[in-house]
């Protein structure tokens, strides 16, 4: 059986607009640092203009805005808000194969720095919020179409300014946004597409690590600052945190692994450690999309010396750790782990947390649930549809901060190129996505807002 059943006839159709589209956002730049997202921000409003559809742009600081647009259907009914960050991370164009601020189409692929994280979704939402424009806005409720600035630098402009400043443009009972919609083929010829439900929060950190100083000359058998940061680093890297299975949900693990002894272990809080063991040191990629699943990480990716000349030891060593804790804990569960892992190890630290923001998540069932899987069973009849939570983080935190009855969920569907294969081009050289994958976000996007909004 084919794993997929769409109307080529619907992609086609909306192929050449969103991939034009695509390709007219990715040649603004928007690398963040600066961001300078004011500029996409006024040419959607251009866009929309030209199609009679008027939306605002707001936001501080001036050259950090948003693009919003509320398009009222003929009936009442709830709200949805069809988000997507406009910023980028910055590209080091010698590395490429193609400029990255150039949207080039490229044999049957978008190429450009955001063409997957995630201008296709800003173009993806837009074209069906046109279409769903031209057809007679037939649907029950109101869409809202947001291109929002700062997702990749935190968000200090874009969606966390809007919920807490402009709660009347953006406020809605059901948010789509980026962080999903990945697919893996599974051994029995289902697809797995992963809904995002929730995310973790950050609990970043800096530790400072006092030494002796003096000449370097005559070595030092303890308080080189920069030997204890890195028996620090160590230790943090090889720790093992206490295991919590309250953000995985056994329905991924289900259908991830198909191992069953596996996967009993893995949803027993006594065996999971050591199966997840296990899998790093198989295939290695189901080590890597579950761990993170389990509780706490420390990446630590910053040294900082206070010396400035090789021969003087420095009296300080700072030490910079990306830390990622699951929905429902706090930086004091966090500080628990991090006593853990260092205890015993030398040094003389401290620590100082650097950017804290606790992780939240949406019920995973109900009608937004049950639309996405609607959708997406009609196009891809083998398609399944997995909650499971964001390891990084994504703007859906602040909505569901600012208003704490929304469901929020990440789901831009794939019909092409599978996770393995895109997950390696996000923040990655030679970004790009197919031209059908981004077609079919927009054909999702759309029939998903008269499916719910019915
Ligand atoms: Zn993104």
């Amino acid at each position: 059986m084919q794993a997929t059943s769409v109307d080529e006839r619907a992609l086609a159709e909306r192929q050449d607009e969103v991939v034009e589209l695509l390709g007219q956002l990715l040649r603004i730049d928007t690398t963040n640092p600066p961001g300078n997202e004011t500029k996409v921000a006024e040419f959607l409003a251009g866009w929309f203009a030209q199609h009679g559809l008027e939306g605002v742009i707001v936001g501080e600081p001036e050259h950090r805005r948003s693009f919003v647009l509320r398009l009222e259907g003929t009936r009442p009914g709830p709200t949805i808000t069809l988000l997507a960050h406009t910023d980028v991370v910055p590209a080091e164009a010698e590395n490429w194969a193609v400029p990255p601020f150039a949207g080039e189409v490229r044999d049957d692929w978008v190429w450009g720095r955001g063409a997957a994280d995630i201008k296709n979704l800003v173009a993806a939402h837009a074209v069906a919020v046109r279409r769903l424009a031209a057809s007679g806005r037939d649907f029950a409720g109101t869409v809202v179409y947001a291109a929002t600035a700062d997702e990749e630098e935190g968000a200090v402009a874009g969606a966390r300014w809007l919920t807490q400043n402009r709660p009347d443009l953006v406020r809605c009972d059901y948010l789509l946004n980026e962080g999903g919609g990945e697919f893996l083929n599974l051994p029995d010829g289902r697809r797995l597409y992963e809904l995002q439900t929730g995310e973790k929060g950050t609990a970043q950190f800096k530790l400072t690590v006092k030494g002796e100083g003096g000449h370097a000359s005559v070595p030092l058998r303890h308080g080189n600052a920069v030997v204890d940061a890195a028996g620090l680093i160590r230790a943090l890297h090889d720790y093992r945190p206490s295991v919590s299975l309250a953000t995985v949900s056994p329905e991924y693990v289900e259908l991830l692994v198909d191992d069953v002894e596996m996967r009993r272990r893995l949803l027993d809080v006594t065996s999971a450690r050591g199966a997840l063991e296990e899998l790093h040191a198989g295939d290695g990629l189901l080590g890597r999309l579950l761990e993170p699943l389990y509780g706490v990480t420390f990446s630590p990716t910053i040294v900082h010396s206070s010396s400035k000349a090789v021969n003087v030891f420095p009296q300080t060593v700072e030490l910079f750790v990306d830390c990622r804790m699951p929905a429902g804990q706090t930086e004091d569960d966090v500080r628990a782990e991090i006593d853990a892992a260092l205890a015993g190890v030398e040094g003389d630290w401290s620590l100082e947390w650097f950017s804290v923001v606790r992780g939240n998540a949406s019920a995973t069932d109900g009608p937004f649930a049950d639309a996405i899987s609607t959708v997406l069973g009609r196009h891809v009849p083998q398609g399944c549809v997995a909650a499971t939570h964001c390891v990084g983080f994504t703007d859906s935190n602040w909505f569901r901060v600012a208003f704490p009855d929304i469901v929020a969920y990440g789901f831009g569907p794939y019909l092409v190129e599978d996770g393995p294969t895109v997950f390696d081009r996000y923040h990655n050289v030679d970004e790009r996505i197919h031209v059908k994958d981004v077609a079919f976000q927009a054909l999702f996007a759309e029939e998903l807002v008269r499916e719910l909004l019915k």
